[in-house]
């Protein structure tokens, strides 16, 4: 349409509005996106037949055998444990799990990733559906409830990789894997909720254990819905798809760059194209990939290799009752019987196995004088500090050397005054990779903090005594020099000294 065939129908659309990218406040537009997640499960063996779940580092093809490669007269199997992971995601989402009749049905479409023609999905009949996940989203200050749809089960594509113009490979280890897709209610409203969306999901998904959810290595992958419409409208806008996000990050950047892009259309009248695009990280925009199919296109009809699905009463509350608590729980507990600052509190519950090692620090600590503040300090701190020096490893808190009652015992000795912070640091640093017992450590190598008045004086004067021109220029008004004088009085004593008692001995004698 051209600029002239535009009518304008709002009182209010002659103006300029303040352009704000990424936040529909303020504008005359809000947005209004929805998001689809596939997260991968965790099982064992593949979603219809026996073969395992490979890994990355697997030679292609070796993960296939005749069901996941669609070979004529093979017929599938339902993987138990996928169907519970996914009723599980459902339960921890809230939704409302099928008990009834459950459909797999055939969706459609001719692709090389897709040996049958079709991929097994649900369809008319998901698994789980009609939740809701809160969302606390940092940037805005607020929490946000995001309706779940519905949550269900599907089998994955083959993976394909471009080989340039003249060929490209298929490599079938993929197809078959069990897959969970989870779609949200268009509730999302931001850039930034849509992160946090995504976020907080992921962090569920692997404390029930249901996936990795990592989206780095694809085995949760994310697509946002995004539209605008003027405020005060009930009626949506027309819906982009965006794909190709390989980061939360990615996903904000999109959605704020589909913000943009959609007002300057609006605004110049020009119609949006129902379509899917896909994100060029690159270059920091969207790019229209094609026009986007409607549901019919994959002439869906009910799976007839497969039964209906009849997930049974007991089964369901087995797993209702075996739900872990959750990370939003979670972090309440620590915030509220606790006392932790809801940052520390953040921190520990987005990561499961970081919080359980807390967890342990805190139990086997609780005798010994360990408060949940200094706990929180040491796990958050320096023991986040040197897991993360070996994250390319793929160490998790679960799999560290040093054992969580080891930890709560050093954060006892520090908190009694018996090893300065310092030297405490050292020792977490060795025993962190070898698993010595920190105490044996501090011991053998003679590194306790000594309180002793006699031994702190007598180091602070000879420290005194060897740098007599320091001294002169701290007492004519050097400031800066007391700071080298206390270093100078750690480095004598090998770090062991006291610093409240050194801090006193060189006041002291400095003003004397
Ligand atoms: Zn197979």
């Amino acid at each position: 349409m051209t600029r002239s065939g535009y009518r304008c129908t709002s009182p209010t659309h002659r103006r300029s509005p303040p352009r704000i990218v990424g936040m529909a406040v303020g504008t005359r537009y809000e947005t209004v996106i929805g998001i689809e997640v596939h997260a991968q499960l965790r099982t064992a063996s593949k979603m219809f037949c026996a073969c395992a779940v490979p890994t990355l580092e697997d030679e292609p093809n070796t993960r296939v055998c005749p069901v996941c490669l669609g070979l004529p007269g093979s017929l599938p199997v339902i993987n138990r444990r996928a169907v519970e992971l996914v009723m599980l995601s459902g339960l921890a989402l809230e939704c409302h799990v099928e008990t009834e009749a459950v459909r797999f049905e055939r969706k459609n479409y001719f692709y090389p990733d897709l040996p049958k023609g079709y991929q097994i999905s649900q369809y008319a009949l998901p698994l789980c559906s009609n939740g809701r996940l809160i969302v606390p989203v940092a940037a805005e200050d607020a929490e946000v409830m995001v309706g779940i749809t519905r949550a269900h089960l599907e089998e994955d594509t083959a993976r394909m990789q471009h080989g340039g113009r003249d060929h490209s490979l298929v490599d079938f280890n993929r197809a078959g894997v069990p897959l969970m897709e989870i779609v949200t209610e268009p509730d999302v409203r931001s850039p930034a909720q849509a992160r946090a969306y995504g976020e907080t999901l992921r962090d569920i998904l692997r404390y029930i254990g249901a996936s990795n959810a990592d989206m780095e290595a694809g085995s949760m992958r994310i697509e946002g819905n995004i539209s605008l419409r003027p405020m005060g409208s009930e009626r949506f806008g027309t819906k982009v798809e965006v794909k190709n996000l390989n980061s939360f990050r990615s996903l904000e950047r999109a959605m704020e760059f589909e913000i943009e892009r959609q007002t300057d259309a609006l605004e110049r009248g020009e119609p949006l194209v129902q379509e899917t695009r896909g994100w060029d990280e690159g270059d920091g925009r969207t790019v229209s990939q094609r026009s986007k199919e409607e549901a019919n296109d994959y002439r869906y009809f009910p799976e007839p290799d497969l039964p209906p699905l009849r997930p049974s009463e007991a089964w369901v509350a087995g797993l209702r009752a075996a739900l872990p608590e959750l990370p939003s729980a979670r972090r309440l507990r620590y915030a509220g019987e606790l006392g932790l600052s809801l940052y520390d509190a953040g921190v520990l519950t987005g990561d499961v196995a970081l919080a359980d090692y807390f967890d342990a620090v805190m139990a086997a600590g609780a005798s010994g004088g360990v408060t949940p503040k200094a706990a929180a300090n040491w796990v958050t701190g320096e023991f986040s500090r040197l897991l993360n020096q070996h994250a390319a490893e793929g160490l998790r808190a679960d799999g560290v050397a040093l054992r969580p009652a080891s930890l709560a015992e050093l954060v006892a000795e520090v908190e009694a005054g018996r090893v300065s912070a310092t030297n405490a640091k050292a020792v977490l640093a060795r025993t962190f990779v070898s698993g010595e017992s920190p105490v044996e450590v501090i011991t053998a190598e003679g590194l306790g903090q000594v309180s002793d008045a006699g031994f702190v004086g007598e180091a602070v004067a000879s420290v005194l005594e060897e740098h007599p021109s320091q001294v002169a220029e701290y007492r004519a008004g050097k400031q800066q020099i007391y700071g080298f004088l206390v270093g100078q009085v750690m480095k004598r004593t090998q770090g062991r000294a006291d610093a409240k008692l050194v801090n006193e001995e060189l006041r002291r004698r400095l003003s004397s």
